[in-house]
């Protein structure tokens, strides 16, 4: 391709698909990440040639050189969505244009080239229509879908690359919380920060997540299930958890979600639940909540309740805090009613059982 924003994509199916059988018994019990449908999208990105090579074929390892730029500079980027089976045995998609539009805006703060929206949007349709079988039936399962793009120049140099693959996998997946919804833990962070201003926060790259690790696995150590991060210049302000924006509800029915200034990802969910609670008729603030606020907050009560949200887990609601000198309950550590009737008013969205006055639900089927 180059000029357009269409591209052509090649077919070729999976000579030796896994059998219905051996499907069937995958999708019984699919947990998240581990289990992959039969197809892969790949999309290929020269300097001077643009995107070719638009690809539907058989899931497969990607031959790759020791010298592929991302193995040394971690050029790469990826998104999050899923597809859901409706009622009527078609397919939707949630807000799929703003994946799209995010993974470009990801791409041009990490100096990759940007994969034109509409064939992001048109790969993720491809795998889906090919890979239909493996959405799992039922209310809790869905089809996560996995596109991300790296540097694959053969190159040891310190500059963007020229050559990029871009690549679709899909992961079918169970109910996040298989017993019901349970409020999670969480762990504030004394030690490490996520992101910087003018740093690569706001950016969905493999990076941000690789230098939070070491502080997700101290959070497991203080029996943590996640860790929020304060920001980086005056470690006072809450950021958001290693992958879900933050938001606070407080008892004049006020909701709270920090401010979008280029240290906190943009969560689709977080933009979701904000629009949601305005039409429910909370009153919405994007303002920076101390974590001294937060404490107070909670011991007066004027702080009802706490939630985590993002595409894998929907909204999760946050019962417990913990820090190195203490730790304390929110909403006697139970869900909080607007967190669990915002979870419900979305899910309730994007499985396509309620009105949808936003537009925001793509039956892609
Ligand atoms: C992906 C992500 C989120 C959530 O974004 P959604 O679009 O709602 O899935 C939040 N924080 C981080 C760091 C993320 O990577």
């Amino acid at each position: 391709m180059s000029g357009g924003d269409k591209l052509d994509f090649e077919i070729r199916p999976n000579p030796a698909p896994v059998s219905v059988a051996d499907r069937a018994a995958l999708l019984a019990n699919p947990g998240f990440g581990r289990v992959f449908t039969d197809h892969m999208v790949t999309i290929r990105y020269a300097d001077g040639k643009g995107w070719y090579d638009a690809r539907v074929e058989a899931r497969a390892p990607i031959p790759m050189d020791p010298a592929a730029a991302v193995l040394h500079y971690a050029q790469e980027i990826f998104e999050g969505l899923k597809a859901y089976r409706t009622a009527d045995g078609g397919v939707t998609m949630f807000r799929p244009e703003a994946n799209a539009a995010r993974f470009a805006a990801s791409a041009r703060r990490m100096a990759m080239p940007p994969l034109p929206e509409e064939a992001f949007v048109d790969s993720l349709r491809r795998l889906v229509e090919i890979d239909r079988d493996w959405i799992p039936a039922g209310e809790d399962g869905s089809l996560y879908l996995r596109p991300f793009m790296f540097a694959s120049e053969v190159f040891l140099g310190v500059r963007p690359a020229n050559e990029y693959l871009y690549v679709v996998i899909a992961s079918p997946v169970g109910a996040y919380f298989p017993g019901g919804v349970k409020p999670v833990t969480v762990w504030v962070t004394p030690d490490y920060t996520r992101a910087a201003p003018g740093g690569t926060g706001a950016a969905k790259c493999g990076g941000n997540y690789a230098s939070s690790l070491v502080a997700q696995a101290e959070a497991i150590e203080h029996g943590c299930d996640q860790v929020v991060f304060l920001d980086a210049v005056e470690r006072r302000f809450v950021d958001e958890l290693g992958g879900m924006n933050v938001f606070f509800v407080y008892d004049d029915g006020t909701v709270v979600t920090p401010p979008l200034t280029g240290t906190i990802l943009p969560g689709i969910t977080r933009e979701s639940v904000l629009t949601l609670a305005a039409g429910a008729g909370h009153r919405i603030e994007e303002r920076p909540v101390s974590f001294a606020d937060w404490q107070a907050d909670a011991a007066s009560g004027r702080l009802r309740e706490v939630f985590a949200c993002g595409t894998a887990a929907v909204i999760t609601p946050i019962g417990e805090v913990r820090f190195p000198d203490g730790g304390f309950l929110i909403g006697g550590g139970e869900p909080g009613r607007v967190t669990m009737a915002l979870r419900q008013q979305l899910v309730d969205l994007q499985r396509g059982g309620a009105a949808d006055p936003h537009g925001w639900v793509r039956r892609i089927l």
